[in-house]
């Protein structure tokens, strides 16, 4: 397969042209949208006032939406033990979280002194979302280029989870783990608005009711979390703007106790689900799900196009997807 010679997006992403030294539009058109050490400065700063602002109110400073991969593991580091902030870690369980992770997350909660709730809803009816992810399509292209239709409809989930918590029990941010990769800088530091949830709600809820009925409303937000508007929290994502170094990422929470899950495929570090979710999508749309956010990794320099490529290319174990299938009933 044809892949641009800069980054690693292949000549099946959707829209991608290539130049006669074979870079890619996505490439050339980059450098617009550089971000600049100064412009990290200025997020990391307005990060700073936000917590001074918000912090030591209430029972929680913060909620962090905890998956037990190594991203999100830094950041709670981070936020800990750098800024002291206080946070109420949620980890949702999708009944597919690697047991080395499980324990990971139990390490690393004790070793930095952090609340915890794994919060597992009724596995019958997220099997149901799932299937209903693969076998309709209730995503538009445009999101699918950046995750595959199982992630997106459990992060949408985890979002609704997170921001419900955090309106209903006062908690002013909510932090998030997402790489460079994942989140531009523009929305690392974003205050949530009732209309855009409302629409955001309205675009996972509706399909999933057409199919599911009404048993489904309890994940999501009611009105009267609506009508909490003024404590409508903050959305933060502090490894957009502080550093990220996936070896001193690596060193630093193995401290904690963090081991590198040996179950998972190369793209995650505590999801069993993620190399289906990810096969699924190749077959379908003909590149990897993961293609946009490390072709991102790489144009930064936060990982090399070799490391990039393997992440890619390396095949998801058969068992693992195997197994999948059996609890899915697929
Ligand atoms: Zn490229």
């Amino acid at each position: 397969m044809k892949r641009c010679v800069r980054c690693v997006l292949p000549e099946t992403f959707p829209n991608i042209k290539f130049n006669e030294e074979g870079v890619c539009n996505f490439c050339q058109t980059y450098h617009y949208q550089n971000i600049s050490e100064e412009s990290k400065k200025d997020y990391q700063t307005k990060f700073e006032e936000l917590i001074k602002k918000y912090s030591g109110k209430g029972e929680y400073d913060g909620i962090m939406a905890y998956s037990g991969g190594k991203d999100s593991t830094y950041s709670l580091k981070l936020l800990r033990e750098r800024y002291g902030i206080k946070i109420l870690a949620l980890t949702f369980d999708n009944g597919f979280i690697s047991h080395t992770a499980i324990q990971n997350i139990k390490n690393v909660v004790e070793n930095l002194g952090v609340d915890h709730i794994f919060y597992k809803p009724r596995f019958d009816l997220l099997a149901k979302v799932f299937r209903i992810a693969i076998e309709n399509d209730i995503f538009s292209r445009k999101t699918l280029e950046r995750a595959s239709t199982i992630c997106t409809a459990c992060i949408g989930l985890v979002k609704f989870t997170c921001l419900k918590f955090a309106i209903r029990n006062n908690i002013p941010f909510i932090f998030y783990g997402w790489s460079p990769g994942q989140a531009p800088i523009k929305a690392s530091i974003f205050k949530n608005n009732i209309s855009m949830i409302k629409s955001m709600q309205q675009a996972l809820l509706v399909p999933l009711q057409k199919f599911i009925g009404e048993g489904i409303n309890s994940y999501f937000l009611n009105e009267n979390d609506f009508k909490l508007l003024e404590k409508l929290p903050y959305n933060l994502s502090p490894l957009a703007f502080l550093e990220y170094d996936e070896v001193k990422i690596h060193s630093e929470i193995e401290k904690l106790g963090w081991i590198f899950p040996a179950d998972t495929d190369t793209n995650s570090t505590n999801c069993l689900l993620n190399a289906f979710a990810n096969k699924v999508h190749k077959q379908k749309f003909k590149y990897h799900p993961y293609v946009f956010e490390i072709a991102n990794l790489v144009r930064q320099g936060f990982i090399s196009r070799v490391d990039g490529l393997e992440k890619i290319e390396t095949e998801e174990i058969s068992e693992n997807i195997e197994q999948v299938k059996l609890r899915l009933n697929i």
